[in-house]
């Protein structure tokens, strides 16, 4: 049997293994048996499905494709997720148990708690428009010098070192955002609907309740969350409102403008630090070959099994991200790289997540190896840390200067992202909990408020519905709800790791490895005490970790002389 086996598929052809599975007898004889068919069955579906949805993104505009990866978004998978309960109600049952099982169980019964099959057809249609706000996304295009672009492509101006230039790029990257606008916050509201509906059929007050059990959230609680806002609105912020002021004095502007944020504050153009998807891979290999042989090993397989879509083509799908083939054992990487600094951390982000998938290979059953995003995304941006020493020349892609000024806009943007990722989580809290956030203009209203809460230091006067935009451009809103925080906890993880790196690059990397290898057996504090980091959202250790990327970007722009 192969994913091959089920590319056609129709729901009825799954089911037929669901039932044969349902059907078996079960006992301490047959269920180690019984638990790897699943698992497999499971992985060769689930391959199957990422590759519909890999051929899709990479072309939105093929009808067949889209109807391939609607089949199994939003009828294969939801059903198939109510069969997987009814079987893990058949394992929790047995009374079956064993170390390595004991998160797969904590998760099995939780999902068994909140299953609900009114719900299927909620989170089917949730799907589908998901689907929709891809593609009204994805087909986005912006007029640039006489010639109908994609927006990412738009991205290099954005750099500019000539103010008008960057204004004239912010405004067309942003327009279509605005244009769409009404579009866009229709269908946000009937997934806002279902949401809110699929929560309270679960029996819980509201989708914020109800999302920290379903994405098994068991390690810390919505006012921890709260606290970490907090925490970054007390560090992260005014080190980013202080940074920001310098940026504006060296630009030698009154205000810093939204256009601004971008560029190089020393005005010089923005860095090329490749030519095409060719190079961009030749040389992201030796960099993870010198960071560590086995990874880069394991980079380069991906290469020859052509595992990664790189370059921004018109109609393909926004953004990056990395998904596993479960049973090939393989990651694959998806992004719209157009030659930038940006996508050398893009990939660096995304290559992370593929080691993950690697390692976690290594785990006999399904679920034991995908951990949750808060560990994925410490695997993800402790890479974009570890792999930063290596990125100059004869190895990387810059020159030493160049890879100063890399590293400090990297540096600076990890700053500015906990901020970001601050105000996203606040607004999605918001949107789910306050009992308004199904009147669109009270959640446009909502994202200004809290924006002016973490964002300090730029000047929006004259442009609030460009302001306001910018939250129906952050596609994790629409598609991924809660999807966020995830992000914030991880680089507060990855930053110790860089810490740790600081001192023993080695030990720091061998840590890393061991942490990725865990894949979901272990709970999330272990995983990160075994990365050499600790989960936390204490505001005395953030503002610890704030305070050394501040002090390394101060000694950097002394060095630079910038
Ligand atoms: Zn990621």
């Amino acid at each position: 049997m192969s994913p091959a086996a089920f590319a056609r598929a129709q729901w009825d052809d799954v089911a037929r293994h669901f039932d044969d599975l349902a059907a078996r007898p079960l006992d301490e004889e047959t269920i180690g048996g019984w638990l790897q068919a699943w698992s497999t069955l499971e992985e060769l579906v689930t391959e199957a499905a990422a590759q519909a949805m890999i051929a899709y993104t990479i072309d939105t505009s093929d009808p067949e494709k889209e109807a391939d990866h609607l089949r199994f978004s939003t009828e294969i998978l939801p059903q198939m997720e109510e069969r997987s309960v009814e079987l893990a109600r058949r394992l929790v049952a047995s009374g079956h148990s064993t170390p390595a099982l004991a998160t797969t169980l904590k998760r099995f019964r939780t999902a068994i708690e909140i299953f609900r099959e009114a719900n299927i057809p909620l989170f089917s249609e949730l799907e589908e428009l998901g689907s929709r706000y891809q593609r009204i996304s994805g087909s986005m295009t912006a007029e640039w010098e006489g010639e109908e672009r994609p927006l990412p492509q738009l991205q290099p101006f954005l750099k500019s070192p000539d103010r008008a230039e960057r204004e004239r790029a912010f405004r067309a990257a942003t327009r279509p955002y605005m244009d769409q606008g009404g579009a866009l916050a229709d269908l946000f509201d009937r997934m806002f609907a279902l949401r809110q509906q699929a929560a309270r059929n679960a029996g819980f007050a509201n989708f914020r309740d109800y999302i920290f059990p379903a994405k098994f959230r068991f390690d810390y609680t919505p006012a921890d969350c709260e606290r970490l806002h907090e925490a970054i609105e007390a560090t992260a912020v005014p080190a980013v409102a202080r940074m920001l002021e310098h940026r504006r004095r060296r630009l030698g502007v009154d205000t810093l403008r939204p256009w601004d944020l971008a560029v190089d504050p020393g005005r010089r153009s923005p860095l090329r630090p490749f030519r095409d998807a060719e190079e961009l891979l030749r040389v992201a290999g030796q960099v993870f070959n010198r960071l560590d042989v086995q990874l880069g090993g394991q980079f380069h397989t991906m290469i020859e099994e052509r595992l990664l879509d790189l370059e921004s083509r018109k109609g393909k799908a926004p953004g990056g991200y990395c998904e596993t083939l479960h049973f090939r054992g393989r990651p694959f990487i998806f992004m719209n790289a157009v030659g930038l600094v940006d996508d050398v951390m893009t990939l660096l982000h995304e290559a992370g997540h593929a080691f993950h998938a690697f390692a976690a290979h290594g785990q006999p059953l399904i679920w034991q190896r995908h951990p949750g995003s808060e560990a994925a995304e410490l695997a993800s941006m402790s890479m974009e840390l570890l792999a930063a020493p290596h990125l100059a020349r004869p190895v990387g892609f810059f020159s030493e200067e160049d890879h100063l000024r890399a590293w400090l806009e990297h540096l600076e943007d990890i700053l500015l992202s906990l901020a970001h990722i601050a105000s996203v989580d606040a607004f999605q809290t918001w949107i789910y909990a306050s009992g308004e956030g199904g009147d669109a203009a009270a959640r446009d209203q909502a994202w200004l408020r809290i924006r002016s809460r973490f964002e300090r230091g730029v000047d929006w006067s004259g442009l609030q519905r460009e302001r306001v935009a910018r939250w129906y451009r952050q596609l994790h809103i629409f598609l991924y709800p809660f999807y966020y925080i995830e992000y914030g906890i991880a680089q507060i993880g990855a930053l110790q790791v860089w810490r740790n790196s600081l001192r023993d690059p080695a030990m720091a990397v061998a840590r890393y490895r061991e942490a990725l290898a865990l894949g979901a057996v272990r709970g999330l504090p272990e995983i990160y005490r075994a990365a050499g980091a600790t989960l936390t959202f204490d505001g005395r250790l953030i503002g610890e970790l704030v305070a050394l990327v501040e002090e390394h970007i101060v000694s950097i722009r002394g060095r630079l002389g910038a």
